[in-house]
């Protein structure tokens, strides 16, 4: 059960409505595990659930990290203990600069904080690898960032603080070729024996940079696929067609 986040038969409501009914998985360290699936099969609410957002009610099931049962922790705890979220929608926060609101982050997760000027060298080479521009240092969070640079500033912080268990939610949706072959480079260089990778994803093409390691297809609240990487390229010969026809009747 170590070095392991594993979701055991899980059922999520929202808003008195149940959108996972049953999710079993695995992501080892090591492993890049794609999660697929039809825009409004559960894979967000899947996704903010292992980060414990609030909103999603855990009906059923258990989150364990590590062989810990963390169902039930808060967000920051989870995060404390290396699990990340990379959002769908990254939220804007005025006021609030991307270096500083990085050097909180990671200093939260430390005895000692981080030194100023360490820090600085830091981001640079970070920010350097993602093909970024210095000055979105000094910027307000996502404030006025396309959608390109919002994706680029959530994979910086994954960067930065360096997670044992990474979910990336929809981080190649709205990236034009260029941007998704540096998103998906930041994402290989964290690749790592010590790290889990969660891709979310509906389409195919962040497979032409990282190959996923396992594949689940996820429809109406349920897992209805595994395999490997050659479930992957099925999709993207025929879409989500090959989804069972019955399952496909969908999720309202
Ligand atoms: P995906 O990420 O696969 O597109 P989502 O997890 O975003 O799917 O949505 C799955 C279903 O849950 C949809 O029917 C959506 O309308 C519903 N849902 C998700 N979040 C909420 C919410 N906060 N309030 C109400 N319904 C929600
Ligand atoms: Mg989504």
């Amino acid at each position: 059960m170590t070095n392991k986040l594993v979701v055991e038969d899980l059922y999520v409501s929202v808003n008195g409505k149940m959108i996972i009914k049953g999710i079993t998985l695995e992501l080892s360290k090591g492993e890049v595990v794609a999660i697929m699936g039809p825009n409004g099969s559960g894979k967000s609410t899947l996704a903010n659930t292992l980060m414990g957002h609030p909103k999603y009610k855990i009906e059923k099931g258990r989150i364990l990290l590590n062989g810990e049962d963390i169902t039930n922790l808060p967000t920051h705890e989870r995060s404390r203990k290396g699990l990340f979220l990379s959002f769908q929608y990254p939220a804007e926060i005025s006021g609030v600069t991307l270096t500083n609101f990085l050097r909180t982050a990671v200093n939260a997760r430390r005895k000692e904080p981080v030194s100023v000027v360490d820090f600085h060298k830091l981001i640079k080479a970070k920010m350097k690898l993602l093909n970024m521009d210095e000055q979105f240092r000094k910027r307000y969070i996502n404030e006025g960032f396309s959608g390109g640079e919002k994706k680029r500033a959530e994979i910086l912080q994954m960067m930065v603080l360096e997670p044992t268990y990474a979910i990336l939610d929809e981080t190649d949706s709205g990236l034009d070729v260029d941007a998704l072959k540096v998103v998906a480079e930041g994402i290989n260089t964290l690749k790592s024996s010590e790290r889990g990778i969660m891709l979310i994803t509906h389409y195919c093409r962040i497979f032409d940079y990282i190959m996923p390691d396992k594949v689940f297809v996820m429809s109406d609240g349920r897992i209805v696929r595994t395999g490997g990487s050659g479930l992957a390229r099925e999709i993207e010969k025929h879409g989500f067609d090959i989804i069972p026809k019955q399952k496909q009747n969908n999720t309202q």
